[in-house]
C-alpha cells in the first residue's frame, strides 16, 4: 500500500487528494464498517477526499495496537524517545509549503495563516526535543538514612481528540509531551479536517517512531465515545467546543481516566482612550479576522472605555481594505456560515449597527463558505453577539463609560480564555490583568497565546480539568508520579568490603 502521499497543489485552485483512513500499527486500514464521510474543501464548497468513519471495534483495534507498543516504547530511554522529535522537526521543516497548502486546502486558512500555524506546531515539537533536558524528578533525604525520590512514569495508553480550526498544531500540543514522557497515542481528528494528522502520522514513521506508538482514528461523535468508554485508556487530553469538552470531560472520568478538557471563548479586549492608537487598530483586526475568527484566541468584544472613536474610524478603514480569499480565508462549512450570519442579522435587527458588513461577499463569484470580515457598533450587552461565542470574523463592540464597567463585563461572561488590555499606562494594565477572569491575558497583545514554554489554557467554560495543555503542564498531564521512599542501610555481615 502506498504510505506516502505529499500534496502537489501550490496555489488555491481546487484539487482532490487520497482518501483518508485510519492508522493502526504503522498501515493505513479501512474502519471495520466500511463507512466513510466526504472531506470538503471550504474555499470551494467541493470534496477533496474521503475519511473513514469508525467505531467502537476501530477503537478497540487502536488501543490494542497502542498496548502491544507500549512496553517497547517506555522501555526506550527518554534521550532516545526525543531524537524522533528531532527529526521531526526537520521533516517538517523540510516539507513546510507542502503541509501548509494542504492545510490551506482542507481548512479555508490563507496560505500565510496556515503557515504560521505549522510553524507554531513545529516549535511544540522542538519544546518536545527539551523534554530529555527538562524531566528529571526530585528527590530528597527526607530522614535520617531515608530517601524520597519521585519519577514521572508515563499513564500508559493515551488519547488526543482535536478541533478542526488547527489541523496540525493543536495535535502537536499533544503528541510531543505524551510520546516523549512513554506514552503511547491514539489521535482522533476532527472530521472535517482529518490530512493534517494523516501527514503527520507518516512523518513520526519517517522519523523513526516505531509502528503501534501512534495509531489515529477518525471519526465523530461515536468514536469519541468509544475513546471515552474503553478502560484499556488512561488520559484524554480534548480541545473543542465548551458543549462537547464538558460532555466528554464527564464521560471520560466517569471510567477513571485522567482528562483535560479545553473549550470554547469569548475574548474581551478592552480599550482606553490612552491606548497606542496604531497598534491598537492593527492588533485588533488581526485578532478578530485571523484565520477568519475560527479560533479560541480571536477577539470577539472590543470594549470601548470612554472616547476611542479615532481608534475605531482606523479599525473600520483596515477591515474594508482586506481582501477577502487573500487577507482572510473561508469558514469551515456551510452551517458554520448561517450559525455566524444569524448573529450579525439578529445584533441588526435589535438595533447595533453594522460597520462593516461581510455579509454579502463571494470571491471570484465561486461558491464557497465566505464571509467577510464585520464589525458591529453599538452592541449591547443582552444581545446573543456579546456573550455567545459566535467563531467567525464577527467583532462586537460595546461602549462603556470606564474601565471597572469594561472589567464587570468580561468577568460576566462565563468563558474564561483570553482578556487583554490595550494602554499606554502600566498602572491601568496591571488593574485590569489583576482583575480579568481569564486564563491568557494581553498587554496591548490581540492574541496573548503563551508561546513554549509557557502552558496553553483558559479559565472557567474554557476548561474541564486541571493544569495545562502545552509545556511543561502537558508533561505533567501525560505522566503520573511515582513516588519512591528508600532506607538503605550497610549490612551488619557486609564483610566482604573488609
Ligand atoms: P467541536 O467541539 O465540534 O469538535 C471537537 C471534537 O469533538 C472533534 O474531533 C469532533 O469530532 C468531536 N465531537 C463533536 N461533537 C461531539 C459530540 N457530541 N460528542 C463527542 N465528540 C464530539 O469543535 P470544533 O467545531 O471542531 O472546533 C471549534 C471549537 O473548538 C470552538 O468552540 C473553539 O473555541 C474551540 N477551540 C478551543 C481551543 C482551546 O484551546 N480552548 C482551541 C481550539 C478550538
Amino acid at each position: 500500500m502506498k504510505t506516502d502521499f505529499p500534496f502537489g497543489e501550490r496555489s488555491y485552485a481546487f484539487q482532490e487528494y487520497v482518501d483518508c483512513k485510519n492508522w493502526i500499527d504503522g498501515s493505513w486500514v479501512d474502519a471495520a464498517s466500511g463507512q466513510t464521510i466526504p472531506v470538503q474543501n471550504p474555499r470551494h464548497e467541493r470534496t477533496m477526499g474521503e475519511v473513514s468513519w469508525s467505531d467502537a471495534p476501530d477503537v478497540a483495534a487502536a488501543v490494542a495496537s497502542a498496548k502491544a507498543a507500549l512496553p517497547g516504547w517506555r522501555a526506550t530511554p527518554l534521550k532516545e524517545r526525543v531524537q524522533v522529535l528531532f527529526r521531526v522537526k526537520q521533516i517538517m521543516e523540510a516539507n513546510l509549503d507542502e503541509l501548509s497548502w494542504l492545510l490551506s486546502h482542507e481548512n479555508g486558512k490563507t496560505i500565510a495563516q496556515a503557515r504560521g500555524s505549522v510553524l507554531k506546531g513545529i516549535e511544540c515539537v522542538e519544546y518536545g526535543t527539551s523534554i530529555s533536558n527538562l524531566a528529571q524528578g526530585e528527590q530528597l533525604d527526607v530522614s535520617r538514612g531515608i530517601n524520597c525520590e519521585v519519577t514521572h512514569e508515563p499513564v500508559g495508553v493515551c488519547a488526543g481528540i482535536v478541533p478542526f480550526n488547527f489541523p496540525t498544531m493543536v495535535p502537536l500540543w499533544m503528541l510531543p509531551q505524551a510520546l516523549a514522557a512513554g506514552n503511547t497515542f491514539i489521535l482522533k481528528p476532527s472530521e472535517q479536517v482529518p490530512y493534517g494528522s494523516m501527514r503527520l502520522a507518516e512523518i513520526f514513521k519517517e522519523a523513526g517512531l516505531p509502528d503501534g506508538v501512534l495509531n489515529i482514528v477518525n471519526g465523530g461523535r461515536e468514536t469519541v465515545e468509544a475513546l471515552c468508554d474503553h478502560p484499556g485508556i488512561g488520559a484524554i487530553g480534548f480541545v473543542g467546543s465548551t458543549k462537547v469538552a464538558q460532555i466528554v470531560y464527564e464521560r471520560g472520568s466517569k471510567t477513571g481516566k485522567k482528562m483535560l478538557c479545553l473549550g470554547g471563548a469569548k475574548n474581551h479586549l478592552v480599550v482606553v482612550p490612552d491606548a497606542d492608537q496604531d497598534l491598537t487598530a492593527s492588533t485588533m483586526v488581526a485578532s478578530a479576522y485571523g484565520c477568519s475568527g475560527q479560533r479560541c484566541m480571536a477577539a470577539s468584544v472590543m470594549i470601548a472605555v470612554g472616547d476611542v472613536q479615532s481608534i475605531i474610524d482606523k479599525m473600520v478603514a483596515q477591515t474594508r481594505s482586506m481582501t477577502l480569499g487573500e487577507d482572510m480565508g473561508s469558514i469551515i462549512n456551510p452551517d458554520s456560515r448561517d450559525r455566524i450570519l444569524k448573529y450579525i442579522n439578529d445584533a441588526e435587527s435589535r438595533g447595533a449597527k453594522v460597520l462593516v458588513d461581510g455579509r454579502e461577499h463571494t470571491v471570484d463569484g465561486q461558491p464557497g463558505n465566505w464571509i467577510g470580515p464585520t464589525i458591529i457598533d453599538n452592541v449591547t450587552p443582552d444581545m446573543p453577539c456579546a456573550f455567545e461565542e459566535i467563531f467567525g470574523p464577527v467583532l462586537s463592540v460595546i461602549h462603556v463609560d470606564t474601565l471597572d464597567e469594561a472589567i464587570a463585563l468580561e468577568n460576566q461572561n462565563p468563558y474564561g480564555n483570553a482578556a487583554a488590555i490595550f494602554t499606554t499606562n502600566g498602572g491601568v494594565a496591571r488593574y485590569a490583568i489583576e482583575r480579568f477572569s481569564a486564563g491568557m491575558c494581553g498587554v496591548n497583545i490581540g492574541v496573548p497565546v503563551p508561546r513554549e514554554p509557557f502552558a496553553f489554557g483558559g479559565w472557567n467554560d474554557s476548561k474541564f480539568g486541571h493544569g495545562d495543555i502545552t509545556g511543561q503542564d502537558g508533561f505533567r498531564f501525560w505522566t503520573r508520579p511515582r513516588k519512591v521512599t528508600a532506607r538503605w542501610e550497610m549490612a551488619s555481615d557486609a564483610t566482604w568490603m573488609s
